[in-house]
C-alpha cells in the first residue's frame, strides 16, 4: 500500500514536472531566440510524461505498450525528417494521429463503460468523440490537399454550408440522447461515424492557402478532445496538455487569420483561392516586361538600396541558401540590402524567418512588414522571390479580390520592382519578371554578379 502511495506520488511529481515543461516550451518558443530551448523543453515533457505513464501501476502487462512505442517510433521518426516545405501537411498527420488515438480511446472507454454512464461522463465521452472524428478525417483531407494528392483547389457547391451544419447539427443532438440515456447504445456509432463525413466535406470548400489556417483551428480541436479524454481517463496532465494544445492552436489561427484581415467564417466558409483566377486573368491583360538573369543583376548592382521580400516560391524551390548567396555578393558591392517578410509569407507562421536563418542571413536584416514599409520608397530595388499575395496591391483595392482588405507589402513604392517565379500568373504595371525557378534564377544572379556569367 505504501509503495503504491509513494509511487502515486512520484508519478504526480513527474506529471508537474511534464505540465510545467509544457508551459515553459510554449513560452520559449514564441522569440527566435529562445525557440530552441522550447523545443528541448517539449521534448523532455513529453519523454517524462511518456515514462510517467509507464510507471502507472494499474498497467499488468507491457506487451501491447511495446507494440505501440515500436509502431510510434517507426512512423514518428521519418516523419521528423521530412522538407520544412512539408512541415503543415506534417503536422496535419500528427494531428489525425492524435485525433485517431482519442476517438478509439473514447470509443473503448464507452463500451466498458456503457450503459451505466453519468451524465458528465457522457457529455465528455460524447465532445471527445465528435471532435476527435472530424478531426481525423479533416487533418487527413487537409494533409492531402496540401501534398497535392488532392485537388487544392476549393470545390463549392450550393447549399454546402447548411448541409455540413446539418451533420454537425444531427451529430450534436445524437450526443444528447446519449446523455439523456446512455443505454440508447444503438446510437453511439453515429456520434463516430457523421463527425468523420463532417471533417472530410469541412474541408473540401478550402482552398490550398487557407490550409494551414485550418490545420491551425484543427490543431485547437484536437487539443480539446485530449483534454476531454483527460477527464474521462482522470488523467490531469492530458487535461493539461489538451487545454494548452487547444488554447495555442486557437490563438495561432486568430493571429493568421488576423494578418490577412480575414475573419473565421471567412477563411471556414470563403472558398478562397476559387476567385484567384479571375484576378490573375484580369491582372494578366497588362503589357509585363521581361528580363535576363544578366540585366537583373546589372540593375541589382546599380542599386544603394534592395529590399529582398521572400515567399513560398522560395521555399518550394529551396533558394535560402542561394539567397544567402546573392545577399553576401550584393554587400561585398556596398549595395544596402534588406528582407521584407509579411507575417502570413509562405504557408506557416515564421516560415520565411526559419527559411533564411538556417541560410545564416543575419537576424537584424529581417524586418517584419511594419518596419520594412516606410522604406520602400527610398529603396531602388524590390526583388520579389517566388511572392505573389503578400504583394499583391490587388489586396488595397479590388473588392472582389480574395485577398482584399490583407496588409501587403508595398514593394510597388520601390523604383524597381523584379519578381522571380516560374509562370505568367499575375504581374503589376513597373514589373520586370524574371521567369525561372527561385533556386536557378537567384544562382544565375549571383554567377553574373561574381563575373562568372560571361564565360
Ligand atoms: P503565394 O501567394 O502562394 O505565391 C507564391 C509564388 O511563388 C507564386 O507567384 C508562384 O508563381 C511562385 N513560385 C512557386 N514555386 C516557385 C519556384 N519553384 N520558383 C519561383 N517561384 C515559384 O505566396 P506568398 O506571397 O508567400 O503568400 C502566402 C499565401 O499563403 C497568402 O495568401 C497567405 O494568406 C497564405 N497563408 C499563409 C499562412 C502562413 O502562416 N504563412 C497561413 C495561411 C495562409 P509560379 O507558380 O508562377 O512560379
Amino acid at each position: 500500500m505504501r509503495a503504491i502511495l509513494n509511487s502515486q506520488a512520484l508519478l504526480e511529481t513527474i506529471y508537474l514536472i511534464a505540465a510545467m515543461l509544457f508551459i515553459l516550451s510554449l513560452k520559449w518558443l514564441s522569440s527566435p531566440a529562445s525557440a530552441r530551448r522550447g523545443v528541448r523543453a517539449g521534448e523532455i515533457g513529453m519523454l517524462l510524461a511518456v515514462l510517467g505513464t509507464l510507471l502507472h501501476h494499474g498497467i499488468v502487462d507491457y506487451t501491447w505498450i511495446a507494440i505501440g512505442l515500436v509502431l510510434g517510433t517507426v512512423i514518428g521518426v521519418p516523419l521528423g525528417f521530412v522538407q520544412m516545405t512539408a512541415v503543415p501537411q506534417r503536422t496535419a498527420l500528427s494531428h489525425a494521429f492524435g485525433a485517431l488515438c482519442v476517438t478509439l480511446v473514447g470509443t473503448a472507454e464507452f463500451y466498458l463503460r456503457a450503459p451505466a454512464v453519468p451524465k458528465f461522463m457522457m457529455a465528455v465521452l460524447s465532445l471527445e468523440i465528435i471532435l476527435g472524428s472530424l478531426t481525423l478525417t479533416g487533418s487527413l483531407m487537409a494533409a492531402g490537399k496540401l501534398q497535392e494528392v488532392l485537388p487544392q483547389r476549393p470545390i463549392i457547391y450550393k447549399g454546402q454550408n447548411l448541409v455540413n451544419l446539418s451533420l454537425l447539427g444531427i451529430a450534436i443532438i445524437v450526443a444528447v440522447l446519449l446523455v439523456i440515456d446512455p443505454s440508447r447504445m444503438s446510437l453511439f456509432p453515429l456520434i463516430v461515424v457523421i463527425p468523420l463525413i463532417f471533417g472530410v466535406m469541412m474541408i473540401v470548400p478550402i482552398g490550398g492557402a487557407d490550409m494551414p489556417t485550418v490545420i491551425s483551428l484543427l490543431n485547437s480541436y484536437a487539443g480539446l478532445s485530449a483534454a476531454a479524454m483527460g477527464f474521462v481517463l482522470d488523467s490531469k496532465l492530458l487535461i493539461v496538455a489538451g487545454a494548452l494544445d487547444g488554447a495555442s492552436g486557437f490563438i495561432l489561427s486568430v493571429n493568421m487569420s488576423k494578418a490577412m484581415n480575414r475573419s473565421f467564417s471567412n477563411v471556414l466558409f470563403g472558398a478562397f483561392g476559387q476567385e484567384q483566377a479571375t484576378v490573375a486573368g484580369k491582372v494578366e491583360a497588362k503589357p509585363v516586361r521581361s528580363a535576363t538573369a544578366e540585366e537583373a543583376a546589372a540593375i541589382l548592382a546599380a542599386a544603394n538600396k534592395v529590399v529582398i521580400v521572400p515567399g513560398y516560391g522560395m521555399a518550394v524551390a529551396q533558394a535560402q541558401h542561394k539567397v544567402r548567396e546573392l545577399y553576401d555578393a550584393l554587400t561585398k558591392r556596398g549595395v544596402d540590402v534588406k528582407f521584407g517578410i509579411h507575417p502570413v509569407a509562405g504557408r506557416m507562421p515564421g516560415h520565411m524567418n526559419v527559411l533564411l536563418a538556417e541560410a545564416d542571413i543575419p537576424y537584424d536584416k529581417l524586418l517584419d512588414m511594419d518596419e520594412i514599409n516606410g522604406d520602400f520608397p527610398q529603396t531602388d530595388v524590390a526583388l520579389i522571390i517566388g511572392a505573389n499575395d503578400v504583394t499583391n496591391p490587388a489586396a488595397r483595392s479590388d473588392t472582389s479580390s480574395p485577398i482584399y482588405g490583407m496588409p501587403i507589402l508595398d514593394v510597388d513604392k520601390a523604383r524597381t520592382v523584379m519578381v522571380i517565379k516560374r509562370s505568367m500568373a499575375a504581374g503589376f504595371a513597373r514589373t520586370l519578371m524574371l521567369f525561372g525557378d527561385a533556386k536557378g534564377f537567384v544562382g544565375n544572379i549571383v554567377r553574373e554578379l561574381s563575373g562568372g556569367g560571361h564565360s
